[in-house]
This record gives C-alpha cells, structure tokens and sequence, in this order.
C-alpha cells in the first residue's frame, strides 16, 4: 500500500539538505552566541549570516528578525507585548483595543483571548462567505483605542489569501486621520516561501515565521519587527535578541532553517506551478465524487492569487470530518481535520462557521495540503479511496 502524506500544512519531514547544514553547524560551531572567546564567535557569526540570509528571503532588513521557538512563540510574546506596555504605563487595559480576525490560528487567537480575560476590549473581524476579511469589515471596528490588529497572510485550514496589503492601508489610512499609532501583526507561517509576497511590500508592523512549515527543524521560528524598540517583553534573561527572546539561540537549527529559506524561495516559482497543478488536478477529481464539497464554496481554481495551491479544505457530508481522518489512515492517507493545533478541541469549526459554514457541516471538513513531495499519483490514489469508501454514506 501507498504512504501518502497529504498534511504538510501542519508539518513535513524535515529536509535532508536543511539537516545537513544544521548537524555540521552543531558540530563545527557549538560555541555560545553570546560567548567572547573564538567558539562563541564562530557561532555569532553563523547566527547574523542566517539572520541575513533569512532577511532577504522576506524582504526585511536582519536586525528586524528575532529569532524564536517557533510561530507560537512570536504571536504570543507579539500579543502579552501589549499587557506589559499597558502594565508598565499603569493604563486602564480597556484603552487598549485589539482587532483580531475570526479566522486566526489558535495560536494568535488564544493570547489575544488571554488579553480579553485581563480586561482588554477585544473586536473580531469576520471573514465574508469566501473566507476573505475585508477591508470595509476592519474599517468599522477601529477606533480610537485601537491598539493592535492581527490578520493572518493564509489561513491555515482554507489556504484562502487575505488582501493584508489593503488591510494595511485601511489602518494607516485611519491612523493619518486621527493620529492613532496602531500595530498591523500577521502570521505568515502557511505563506512563507510558498507564495510570492515581500514584507516591505505588504508593509506589516510585525509577523511570525516557523521552520518546521518549510522542512526545517520544529522548535524553530522568528518574530518579524519594523520598530522594536516599541516592544515591551514579559521575558527577561539574558538579553539575546535584543531582550526580545532571551534564551541562547539554537544556532544549529536557525542554520538549517535559514539555509532551508533560501532554497525554498529560490525554488518558489517551480513548486508553486507544481502545487497549482497537482491540486487543480485534485479539484477537478473531486467533481466525480458526487457529495463532495469544497469550503469556501468559490473554490473552483488552486491559485490565482487567490488561494494556496498548498492547502484545500473539503469534506464529504454526512461524513464527520474526524471519521474520514481515521478511515483514510487505515489506507496510509494522512489528512487532518483542519489545523493541528484544533484537532483535539472543541472550537476546531471557528474557522469555518466564520465563513457562514453551519456546525454540522463544518464539521464534516477536512484539510489536504500538499509539499514539494507530493504526486499525481498520491491524489489518484486518495480520490480512489475516497470514492470508494465515502461513496455510500
Ligand atoms: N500559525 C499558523 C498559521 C500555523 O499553521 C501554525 C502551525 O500549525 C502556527 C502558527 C504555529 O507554528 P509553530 O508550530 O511554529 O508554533
């Protein structure tokens, strides 16, 4: 029987070339970053040659990279950031208003609903029925006291691409109005190195970066940040990365990752036709299977810059999207049910009742994403069982 790995948007295995520029990094520079001596120097400068590598791949400049231990970690120190700022001014938490949107990955939804628990007033941007949040939708909520704004680049269940370039300027255009400084934070883990898109050019604040999404090491991720100096952290230690992420740096697996960046955004073109391809081939299959449905509805093209030709959300109702998790796995195909991180909780539909997607139905939904491995064959062979299986329910 096929093995056939169909949930790359959770995670993949780790890159052979990656791991090769990682162990030899551990081997060769084990030195402390911070350290004076010849080792610790070593290892300073493999660190700053990754944070430039990583800084053109995204289009930033190297000191606005802090490395981190992974995506979560950048969203939430991004997010209590505000809670320390509002504790060290002593401010009432309700003058400081975070716009969140419905459609965030649990972790940037979860710290900001932290934030909500300490007295933050806290707005939920929802998406219109083809996923997207537009930019109309964020104008009506910000206000005076609108601190932060969270808006993720792709969303992780739906592979739908937000329009962050205009989200952006709706908000600087309301801050020239009335002078309010406002935060644009973005998660850009499902789109790095898949996508084209630059973070000067989107024009955010801050976002969050994981290493595991592109075959690197999992621990492993960066916190982009235009101003830093505006951040106030709840870590303390020993000052690495400028006090943003104390900790000693994993040099080894920044190493690989930033290596891992490069080739994948050298190689962006290539597997994004390739990806766009396979899974035009998956939508078009899916017509022969008489209920299946795809979410959003729209969906009818992989790309177009529109979508993620990386991520698909469908689902074959009444099939409980969990049933056909398990059932697939008994033929060696590995999906989920929506993100990872939701698979276990009880809000896993968030996502997709957001879009107007009833419980029943949304929780009938199942994600496929698709990495530089995947086939023809590997969608054949999962449209096969598919059909068969889920044919008479
Ligand atoms: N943000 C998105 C959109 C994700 O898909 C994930 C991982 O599933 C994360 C954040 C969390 O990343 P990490 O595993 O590096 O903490």
């Amino acid at each position: 029987m096929r093995n056939v790995y169909l949930d790359w948007a959770a995670t993949g295995p780790i890159d052979l070339s990656g791991l090769r520029v990682l162990h030899d990094t551990a081997v060769e520079n084990y030195g402390n970053p911070s350290s004076l001596h010849n080792p610790g120097n070593r290892a300073f400068t493999e660190l700053e040659k990754a944070r430039a590598l990583l800084a053109r791949c995204f289009d930033c400049r190297p000191h606005e990279l802090f490395f981190t231990s992974g995506a979560t970690e950048a969203n939430n120190i991004l997010v209590f950031s505000l809670l320390k700022r509002a504790l060290v001014l002593k401010k009432d938490f309700s003058a400081y208003n975070v716009i969140v949107s419905a459609i965030e990955h649990a972790s940037v939804w979860e710290p900001v609903h932290t934030l909500k628990k300490f007295g933050f007033k806290v707005k939920v941007v929802q998406p219109d029925e083809e996923g997207v949040i537009r930019p109309q939708a964020l104008g009506k909520l910000l206000d005076k006291q609108t601190a932060l704004v969270l808006v993720m680049l792709v969303n992780n269940e739906t592979g739908v691409i937000q329009p962050v370039e205009d989200l952006v300027r709706c908000v600087r255009n309301f801050s020239a109005r009335t002078g309010k400084n406002i935060l644009f934070h973005c998660d850009i883990v499902q789109a790095a190195c898949k996508i084209p898109f630059s973070l000067q050019g989107v024009g955010v604040d801050a976002a969050s970066i994981s290493a595991h999404k592109l075959g690197g090491l999992k621990g492993i991720g960066a916190l982009y940040l235009r101003r830093s100096r505006d951040m106030d952290v709840l870590y303390t230690g020993g000052g690495q990365e400028k006090g943003i992420r104390p900790g000693t740096e994993n040099v080894a697996g920044i190493a690989g990752f930033a290596a891992l960046a490069d080739r994948r955004q050298n190689e962006l073109q290539k597997n994004l036709k390739q990806a766009e391809a396979i899974m035009n081939f998956l939508i078009s299959e899916l017509k022969s299977i008489p209920h299946a449905r795809i979410f959003p509805s729209g969906r009818s093209v992989a790309w177009g810059g529109r979508y993620s030709p990386f991520i698909i959300n469908i689902a074959f109702p009444p099939l409980p999207g969990e049933v056909a998790v398990r059932m697939l796995n008994e033929h060696n195909i590995y999906v989920s049910t929506g993100s990872a991180c939701h698979s276990r909780k009880k809000d896993r539909t968030r996502v997709l009742e957001s879009m107007g997607i009833p419980r029943p139905l949304a929780e009938c939904a199942i994600r496929i994403s698709l990495g530089p491995d995947t086939d023809f064959e590997d969608i054949s062979y999962f449209i096969a069982v598919a059909a068969r299986e889920f044919k008479t329910l």
